[in-house]
């Protein structure tokens, strides 16, 4: 009775796995689609000056709406997209999309896109970077590239020396969902970064406890002593920005200030002007 039990388990797990095994092929495959038939889209997401309110760039987030009409997160895909290789073409085409949209702007806001850990190992790409700024005509200066920590630890070598060659473009470079890694810490002293991404793991704490307030409170003194600004992420309520603007953090992104949309306009100019003053008087 045992054993004829355990083969009834080995065979449910079998089958389950086959069935992860097909599910992902599946999703690769739609990924090939999506990109062959132009199913992937940009938004863009405001950054503002936290003691101002002033728009200071906006990052850049992958959308994919299936055919079907199904949303899928970034979340979900682009660890696939990682696995399979489908980060490079992808990563590429949001680029130069990224870049080719924010040239045809008004207002020259900075633009923040981010890059997979893939993709600093696996292209030339401060050439490819190169290229896609001379064919857009953007101002390298316009440009931030955003990187977590997970590019620096395989081999941070490397990986310093295509982030110089990177700056030494004009570009600047932040480091993103900082304070959710292993070594944070010691990837701040590996590269002079541009920008220190607090993740919003920490925002989202903030009314749970004294931790949360405690630690955005270093991060912040480490930015101020190492002079690199800090944006915090994931912004949603008024408390949040007025904690933030007695502590001294320069920049912030999130819900409050404005949902990721498909346009980078005026009006979220206005709705964050608004928002300013209601933190003032908050
Ligand atoms: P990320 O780079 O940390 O981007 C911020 C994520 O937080 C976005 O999720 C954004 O929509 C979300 N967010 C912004 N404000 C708030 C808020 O106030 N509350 C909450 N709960 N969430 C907020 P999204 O667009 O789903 O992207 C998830 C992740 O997928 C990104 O995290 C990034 O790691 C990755 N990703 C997105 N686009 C790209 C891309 O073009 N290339 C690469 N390699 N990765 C991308
Ligand atoms: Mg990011
Ligand atoms: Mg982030
Ligand atoms: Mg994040």
């Amino acid at each position: 009775r045992a054993k004829a039990s355990l083969t009834t388990d080995v065979c449910f797990y079998e089958e389950a796995m086959d069935e992860a095994v097909r599910n992902r092929r599946r999703m690769v495959q739609q990924l090939r689609e999506a990109l062959d038939q132009d199913q992937f889209s940009l938004n863009w997401q405001v950054q503002a000056s936290v003691e101002t309110g002033e728009i200071t760039g906006y990052e850049v987030l992958l959308r994919w709406i299936r055919p079907d009409g199904a949303f899928i997160s970034p979340a979900d895909f682009i660890p696939l997209a990682e696995e399979s290789g489908l980060i490079l073409p992808i990563g590429e085409w949001v680029l130069r999309k990224a870049c080719a949209e924010a040239a045809g702007w008004a207002a020259p806001h900075k633009i923040a896109v981010n890059l997979s850990p893939v993709q600093l190992g696996h292209v030339d790409l401060p050439r490819l970077v190169h290229q896609i700024l001379l064919e857009t005509g953007l101002a390298p200066t316009r440009l931030e590239l955003e990187i977590t920590e997970t590019a620096m630890i395989s081999d941070m070598e490397r990986t310093t020396h295509i982030l110089r060659q990177l700056k030494a473009l004009g570009v600047s470079i932040a480091m993103d969902d900082f304070g959710t890694g292993y070594s944070s810490l010691s990837t701040l002293r590996a590269f002079p970064f541009d920008k220190i991404k607090l993740d919003r793991s920490f925002m989202s704490e903030l009314d749970g406890g004294p931790q949360s307030s405690a630690i955005i409170r270093a991060v912040l003194a480490l930015g101020e002593s190492l002079a690199i600004p800090v944006l915090a992420e994931g912004v949603e309520t008024l408390e949040q920005l007025s904690f933030l603007r007695d502590q001294g953090c320069t920049e912030a992104q999130g819900y409050l200030l404005g949902r990721p949309k498909p346009v980078a306009d005026d009006l979220i100019q206005l709705e964050a002007r608004t928002l300013w003053a209601g933190a003032a008087a908050a």
